[in-house]
Order: structure tokens, then C-alpha cells, then sequence
């Protein structure tokens, strides 16, 4: 009947918004009505519960409310980001035509609107949507063919904010090492590779992926739709690309395109970068070494906290680069150790730089929000300062005899054309608005158009002040005044006695009768209905005269766009290079020696984070050397050392310290320590043993074996492994034996240089027959039954674990110390024979006071004490022993 037949009405607007939506189904649409975004029905229910903002309804779809939640225009930013950092991914759309237009079709007309732009976490430009010292990478990864063999992987990570566009090809062994490092803010991938069942796992640890079809990464049309997006014949332009990297570079100009909408950001062509050439550190080193984030996720606490120094933001985000991407070429590394030592020297120079350097705006980003027509004119005003900043550095450093790599950064610092910034500087007032739509950008005398429009409405009032003076001493009406009205317009009244002058020959040719009132008359004149539409359209024609003077800006700008970008870089490089010399200088760094050599041998040197933490509250950082070269010149192995020594004297320090100094040498900077020399480091691991991971719902121990298997099989002699207390997850013998066996891998098979922190005091013997493993210990005294911390490693096995020491500082009360001393001492007596399990029975505590598997073994039944009691470790062979203790797991 009629009730159904309306319940079923659809509004046009509603159907436009429903059509919109459909062409955007994983998105949430943020939908232009006014002032506002509205989000329509399940996006409104999402939106208000991720957002916390009110939901209502509006109308009614198919006889049911509507519910409806929307966010005001000029705050979409602020809920933008939220969104994003939840992981959605927002499409909005616009009004693409003034409700004027679509009333002129009809009184049921809507006005048109179409989608703008998608934003997504990897395609962020807006300043409140980025962090600001770290680059936000997009990352395509596109698969070889099955049949083509081995399985490698293409590359291609760009950040549209700053324009940055790099390929790689990677092996499948470094695929997750690479996607590590770049940390990306989304990855873009082929739907069938996100499917695979056996990387499903590690995609869903990234943060946002996004799967695409197959047309994106289609590799017959990459190349065309490569050039295309550049505008150029073919991508050889830019150099040799393999078809892998082809295809993920293309994927990312596709998504790009679909994301933008037309809209172009600056991006630099593709560059190659040759994986070999940097330090392989996977997922798990980074996050235990603490590069860029602590532990707790946050930055304060991390390497990078500690040593950056940098004044702007992309010297920060450059820092943050290098730092996840340190070098594995002495010679690249020793240009920047030049650039770094030049600047130490130059203190003077050093400091002007830095001050200039601090006034200089984020011009990349500026530049990427004014290519994608999203800049305004303080992006304008930044790119204007910053090039000026720019041209005055190049002038200052290369009167100072700079080195290599920073006379490479003074050349680019002057590469825009200097008229840019000044016919910026020409054009733009002091003061600016943030949007351009504002107006009032343009300084005065520019345009003189401009100046006349804007006199006509600024000065309106004396215009119209002028006119009356005129008219009343033409008239001879002292009286006459000249009003606005509402439905009128400017109208001259005058009292009703004077009408019939203004109504009479001559005055009636120019005042034409409009209205009469009680006391008064009104008139109109073509004069002034000429002025008042000349000031209403006055502010219209001044900000359209702007917004052409803007665009015309930004042509020149983008025109400029590469020797921008190339000024961007190098501001950036001088400043992380004036920073790493400040942080030399004020800590007292030392320039490593960096070469293609197997040693590693640090004397005195410090953990940049904990020295820092304790220098704020707590005592002196005490220095340790560290010597991991092969023992004779030429040797073709580095060293391992097994370090032991209670808890809390300092083994994680000093392992991670020595990971640092690897990675801080490499990256191009001074490291915190009185010498070093570092060969080369092809690949970097750092383990803690049983670290929680419970997110992954692996128990603890399987984390640690899948994460020692990965060491063990992929380090060659160029590696550096750091482990700390493998072995720690399971029962004593197992993690013993798995601790064993992994020591002797590492000294027999890898053949890498090392550090092996354990507290499995037994390993200690193996220094006997593998020659290059040194047992070093961190030293602690006792002094009246208290334990004192040296922190000193020296070579040498600690004496004893000093459990019950520590244990009593951390605070364990006192009965439960003493009760624990003497199951200490009935247990070491124990150990000359007596069955420990009788000791279970004499003192049921036994369970209750043992701090840690590791200060006091667990009783171990009879058969294999027994087993143990026919053991002489000195008299066995690897393979024997591993017998011995399969044995023994199985009488456990
Ligand atoms: P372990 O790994 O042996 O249990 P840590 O390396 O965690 O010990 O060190 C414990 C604490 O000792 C650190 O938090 C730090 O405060 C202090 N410490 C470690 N090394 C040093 C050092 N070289 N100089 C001064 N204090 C240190």
C-alpha cells in the first residue's frame, strides 16, 4: 500500500551519500554537509565510540532513523589523527560545487559532492597528523614469481610528506629485518601475499597493512604506470630498476593515485639502495637494543633520546634514519665520521650553524603539503625563510674548508633558483592566516588591483561618508543622509519636508523614489547601487586576485620542487652532523676506527643511556674495555666472551653498551668511549633470554628458541651476537645443555664475534677447548655479608652468584635471608655427596626461599644426582656431553 510505498523513499541526498559510500565500503566517510563532516548510520556508531562524540539521527532511511555523528570542519584535524591512530581509514568528501549551482537545477537538487581524498596512516601530509621527527614510510612489497626461484621480495617506501622514494630488492631471510627498520606507517601489499599462510602471522605485528588487487601490482603494467606518474618516457630515467622493484615502486604511485586523487606529492624518483651496504638488525634486536623506543614504547629512554641533539625536524628524522640504518661500508662511514670530526673541530662555526639552523622551518614538508594543494601561505612563508636559511649556511661552511660530504651539502644547499624565495618574500605580508580562503596574505602595494579592491571596501565607509556630503551640498538638503537598509540597499533619506525637492526637476533624474515613511523619504541613485555592489563583490575579487597570486607562488615553488628537496636534505645532514659533534663534545665521544677488518675492541666505554640515567641520581658510570678481535692479527674468527657474574652487577649494561658502540660507530658517529675499533658488522642480533611475550600467545620459552634458531642459522662471520642469559625459560639442565650447545655453534659453525652473558656458571669450562672464547666476569666484592657492585668487567669467572646478596637488598626479609644462608650452606655440603632431595624433607621451606632456579638449584631426584655423580666434565667431548645430559633429561 501508499505507507510501504513511502517507507521505501530514498531522499537524493541520502542516495548520493549511499552511492558515495559503496565506492568506499573500508572506509569511514566523513561527509561534507556545511561546517561539519556527518557520518551516516554504522560509520556514525563507530565514529562516536572511537571519538567519544555524540550520536544522533537525522531523517529517516526506509521508514528507520538515520543515526547520524558529525565533527566540525575547522576541528577534522584533531579527529583525523585519532581515527588513523586506531586504525581506520577515513575517506572525505567534499562539496564540489556552491549550493547556489545545485539550486539552479532545482529545488530537489543536491549539491554535488565527490571524494577528495583517502587518508590513510601511510599517507599522512598534515603537520598535527605526523610525527614531526620521524618519517612516515608507505611500503610496497611486492613477491617473485614461484617459478622464478628463490623467494625475493621487491621494495618500495616513499613518505609523501617529505617526498622521500626509495626500492630495494630483499632475500626472504631479511624481509622482516627491512621492514623493521623502516618501521612503516602502512604497508601495501598484493591481497595474495597477505593471504600466505605463513607470513600471515608477521603481518598482523605491523601496524596497518593494506591489502590491494592484483592490477596494483601487476608487473606488465608497472613500468607504464611508473613513467606515468612521474610524466616521464620510461623509469630508466632514473636508473637500472629489477622488475620486483618496478612492480612494488609502481604499487606505491597506484595507491598513491588513489589515496590523492590527482593530487601529485613531490615525490624524488625511485632510488636504488643497496641493502648490503647497511647493517642487518631485525625486529627483536631493535626493540631489546632500544633504538628509536624504550621498552615502554615511549622515546624518552631510548638510544635515540640519548644522543639527539638535532635543532630541526628533519635533522631529527634524518638521525632517526641513519640510526635504524646504520652503515656496512668503511668508506661511506668514515665520510661521515670526517663530516662529524670537522665539526668537533670548527666549535665556533659549529654553534653559529646551529642557531641559524634552529630558525629554519620544515621545508620538505612544507613543500609536500603545497604540491598536494594542501598548503597555505605559512608553508609559503617557511619555504621562503628556510631557503634563506639555507643559502646563508652554504655561504658560512664553505669558507671553513668543510670535508667531502658536507662541501656535497653546500652545493645543494644553493641549488634553488634565489629569485624563488625572494618573490616569495615579495609577495606574502608579515603577518599571515593559516588558510589561504582567509585572504589577507597578499602584501599591500604587490597588486595593485589588489590595493584598490581592498581600499574600496576598507574604505567604504568615507566612500559612502563622501557621497553624502556630495549629495546634500548638491541638493542643498543639509539634512540628507545616506542609509543601508536591509531590503534597499544604500538609500538617501531625507525628512518628509525636503521630499518634494528630491522629487522635482532637476534632483528626480538622479534620485529615483523608493520608499515613504511617516517622517521620511527614501531614494536610490545609480551611483550608489553601483558602489554597493563594487564593496560586496570588493572582498570577493580581492581574495580571488590572492588565491591566483598563491597559485602562481606554487607553480614557481614546484618548479623548484627537486633543488628544494636537495636544500631539505642537506640543512638536514649539517645539522645531524653539527649535532653528533655537539654530542661528542659535550660527552666526551671519541671517533671510532672503522675499517673492513674482523676487531672490535672498545677501551673504556660507556652505555649512553644508563651513564645519562645515573649521571641525573645515582653514582659514576664505570668504563669497560671489550676485545673481540681474533686473537692473532690475521685471524680469521673474532673472539666470544662468556661473561658471568651475579645479577645486577652489570652484564646487560655491558653487552648492550658494545651492541650500541657497533651501531653508533656505524651510523657515522663518535661512540661514548675512550678508543674503539670496530671491522665492519654485517648483521646484528641481541637477545634477552624468557622476555615476556605474551601478546603473541608463544610461551616464553619457545619466543627464545625461535629467536636463538634465527641467530644461530643466519650470522656468518661479519655478525655481531649479543645474548643475554639464553637458556634462563626452562628447567636448569635444558637450558643449560640448549645454552652449551648454542655457545659451541656459535664458536664452531658461526664463527662470529659475541657476547654471551649467563649465569650457568658450568659454560665456563668450555673455555678450555674453544680457543676463542674468553671468560670475563663483572666483578662485586663482599664486604660484612654485604654485596658491593663494581661494575667492572675483567677477565675471569665470577666465584659465586651472590643470590642471597642481592636478593637481600632487594629487600627480602631478614628471617627469610637467614633461612636462606643456611639452605645455601646445607646444599654446598650437599654438593660433597649427601642426596639433595634429602634436604627437601629436612627443611620444607626449601621451596619458599629460592629466589631464582638460577642462586639454588631445584632438588633433583636421585637417579641424576647419581647420573651427575659419574660425570667428570673435564673428561668429555661436546658430543659426550650432550649424550650425558640427553641422558639425564630422561632420568629427570
Ligand atoms: P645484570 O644484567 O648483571 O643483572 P644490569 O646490567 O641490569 O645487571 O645492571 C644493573 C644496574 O647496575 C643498572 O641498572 C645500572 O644502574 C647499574 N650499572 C650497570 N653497569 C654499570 C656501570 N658500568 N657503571 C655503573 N653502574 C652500572
Amino acid at each position: 500500500g501508499g505507507a510501504e510505498a513511502a517507507d521505501e523513499r530514498v531522499t537524493p541526498l541520502m542516495a548520493q551519500y549511499i552511492e558515495i559510500k559503496t565506492a568506499n565500503p573500508d572506509c569511514l566517510l566523513f561527509y561534507r554537509m556545511g561546517d561539519f563532516y556527518e557520518l551516516f548510520f554504522e560509520d556514525a556508531e563507530v565514529a562516536s565510540r572511537a571519538l567519544g562524540i555524540a550520536l544522533t539521527k537525522r531523517g529517516k532511511h526506509k521508514g528507520a532513523d538515520i543515526p547520524m555523528a558529525g565533527v566540525p570542519v575547522e576541528r577534522a584535524g584533531d579527529y583525523l589523527q585519532r581515527l588513523i591512530a586506531q586504525g581506520f581509514r577515513v575517506a572525505v568528501c567534499e562539496q564540489t560545487e556552491d549550493p547556489a549551482e545545485a539550486r539552479k537545477r532545482g529545488s530537489k537538487s543536491v549539491v554535488r559532492r565527490d571524494v577528495v581524498r583517502l587518508v590513510t596512516p601511510g599517507t599522512l601530509t598534515e603537520e598535527q597528523l605526523l610525527d614531526s621527527r620521524r618519517n612516515n614510510w608507505l611500503l610496497g612489497v611486492a613477491r617473485a614469481r614461484p617459478s622464478s626461484g628463490e623467494a625475493n621480495f621487491g621494495l618500495a617506501w616513499a613518505d609523501i610528506s617529505t617526498g622521500a622514494f626509495h626500492v630495494a630488492e630483499v632475500g626472504a631471510g631479511r624481509l622482516a629485518a627491512e621492514v623493521a627498520r623502516l618501521d612503516p606507517g602502512e604497508i601495501v601489499l598484493p591481497d595474495t601475499l597477505y593471504s600466505d599462510t605463513e607470513l600471515a602471522e608477521f603481518w598482523r605485528e605491523q601496524r596497518a597493512v593494506t591489502p590491494l588487487g592484483r592490477d596494483a601490482f601487476d608487473a606488465m603494467t608497472a613500468e607504464r604506470r611508473l613513467s606515468a606518474f612521474f610524466g616521464v618516457a620510461t623509469p630508466e630515467a632514473f636508473g637500472a630498476f629489477s622488475r620486483l622493484e618496478l612492480t612494488a615502486a609502481a604499487a606505491i604511485a597506484t595507491y598513491i593515485e588513489r589515496t590523492q586523487f590527482g593530487q601529485r606529492p613531490p615525490l624524488a624518483p625511485p632510488q636504488r639502495e643497496a641493502l648490503g651496504q647497511t647493517m642487518a638488525i631485525d625486529a627483536a634486536t631493535r626493540v631489546n637494543l632500544e633504538l628509536l623506543r624504550a621498552l615502554s614504547g615511549a622515546r624518552q629512554g631510548s638510544l635515540i633520546a640519548a644522543i639527539d641533539r638535532t635543532v630541526t625536524a628533519a635533522g631529527a628524522r634524518l638521525l632517526a634514519d641513519r640510526v635504524s640504518s646504520p652503515l656496512a661500508e668503511p668508506a661511506a662511514i668514515n665520510a661521515r665520521l670526517d663530516a662529524v670530526a670537522w665539526a668537533v673541530e670548527a666549535a665556533d662555526l659549529r654553534l653559529g650553524l646551529r642557531t641559524l639552523l634552529e630558525s629554519a622551518p620544515d621545508i620538505e614538508r612544507a613543500l609536500a603539503r603545497l604540491a598536494l594543494g594542501r598548503g597555505g601561505p605559512r608553508d609559503l612563508a617557511a619555504l621562503a625563510r628556510g631557503l634563506g636559511v639555507a643559502s646563508e649556511l652554504a655561504g658560512r661552511v664553505a669558507a671553513a674548508a668543510p670535508p667531502a660530504e658536507i662541501a656535497l651539502a653546500v652545493r645543494d644547499l644553493t641549488a634553488p633558483d634565489p629569485a624563488l624565495s625572494a618573490a616569495i618574500t615579495a609577495a606574502l605580508a608579515d603577518e599571515l592566516p593559516l588558510l589561504k580562503r582567509d585572504g589577507g596574505f597578499v602584501r599591500a602595494g604587490y597588486d595593485p588591483d589588489l590595493d584598490a579592491l581592498r581600499r574600496l571596501s576598507e574604505d567604504s565607509r568615507k566612500v559612502i561618508a563622501e557621497t553624502q556630503a556630495r549629495y546634500a551640498e548638491e541638493t542643498g538638503v543639509k539634512s540628507l543622509k545616506v542609509r543601508h537598509n536591509a531590503q534597499l540597499g544604500y538609500v538617501v533619506e531625507v525628512a518628509a519636508q525636503h521630499g518634494d525637492r528630491l522629487l522635482g526637476a532637476p534632483f528626480n533624474a538622479t534620485f529615483v523614489h523608493r520608499q515613504t515613511l511617516a517622517g521620511a523619504l527614501r531614494f536610490s541613485t545609480v551611483e550608489l547601487s553601483e558602489l554597493e555592489s563594487r564593496i560586496a563583490t570588493a572582498a570577493d575579487r580581492a581574495l580571488a586576485i590572492e588565491l591566483a597570486i598563491f597559485e602562481r607562488l606554487v607553480a614557481q615553488v614546484q618548479a623548484e620542487g627537486d633543488a628544494i628537496k636537495a636544500a631539505a636534505r642537506a640543512l638536514a645532514v649539517l645539522d645531524v652532523t653539527a649535532a653528533l659533534a655537539t654530542l661528542a663534545a659535550a660527552e666526551d665521544w671519541t671517533r671510532p676506527v672503522v675499517d673492513s677488518s674482523l676487531a672490535f675492541r672498545v677501551e673504556g666505554g660507556r652505555h649512553p643511556v644508563v651513564e645519562q640515567a645515573l649521571r641525573r641520581g645515582g653514582g659514576p658510570f664505570v668504563a669497560n674495555d671489550c676485545d673481540l678481535s681474533p686473537p692473532t692479527p690475521a685471524g680469521e674468527a673474532g673472539r666470544i666472551w662468556l661473561v658471568t657474574g651475579p645479577n645486577m652487577a652489570g652484564k646487560s649494561t655491558f653487552l648492550r653498551q658494545n651492541a650500541l658502540i657497533a651501531v653508533l660507530a656505524q651510523t657515522g658517529a663518535f661512540v661514548p668511549a675512550k678508543r674503539a675499533h670496530v671491522g665492519v658488522i654485517d648483521r646484528l642480533f641481541s637477545r634477552v633470554g624468557a622476555a615476556d611475550d605474551l601478546a603473541r600467545g608463544r610461551s616464553t620459552f619457545m619466543v627464545e628458541m625461535v629467536e636463538t634458531a634465527a641467530i644461530l642459522n643466519q650470522s656468518g662471520p661479519r655478525a655481531l651476537v649479543i645474548l643475554d642469559e639464553i637458556g634462563r625459560g626452562t628447567a636448569t639442565f635444558d637450558g643449560l645443555s640448549i645454552a652449551w650447545a648454542s655457545l659451541e655453534h656459535l664458536h664452531e659453525t658461526n664463527r662470529c664475534r659475541a657476547l654471551f652473558a649467563t649465569h650457568f656458571h658450568e659454560l665456563t669450562a668450555l673455555s678450555a677447548r674453544l680457543k676463542r672464547l674468553t671468560n670475563a666476569t663483572v666483578r662485586v666484592k663482599e664486604w660484612h655479608g654485604e654485596v658491593i657492585f663494581l661494575h667492572e668487567v675483567a677477565e675471569g669467572v665470577a666465584d659465586r652468584s651472590y643470590g642471597i646478596q642481592v636478593a637481600k637488598l632487594a629487600g627480602l626479609p631478614a628471617s627469610v635471608v637467614a633461612r636462606a644462608k643456611t639452605v645455601l650452606a646445607e646444599l654446598e655440603k650437599g654438593d660433597r655427596g649427601a642426596p639433595i632431595h634429602r634436604l627437601a624433607d629436612d627443611l620444607p621451606l626449601f621451596a619458599a626461599v629460592r629466589p631464582k632456579a638460577a642462586e639454588a638449584p631445584a632438588p633433583a631426584p636421585d637417579p641424576v644426582a647419581e647420573l651427575l655423580a659419574g660425570l667428570d666434565p673435564d673428561d668429555l667431548t661436546p658430543k659426550a656431553a650432550l649424550e650425558a645430559l640427553y641422558r639425564l633429561k630422561a632420568a629427570a
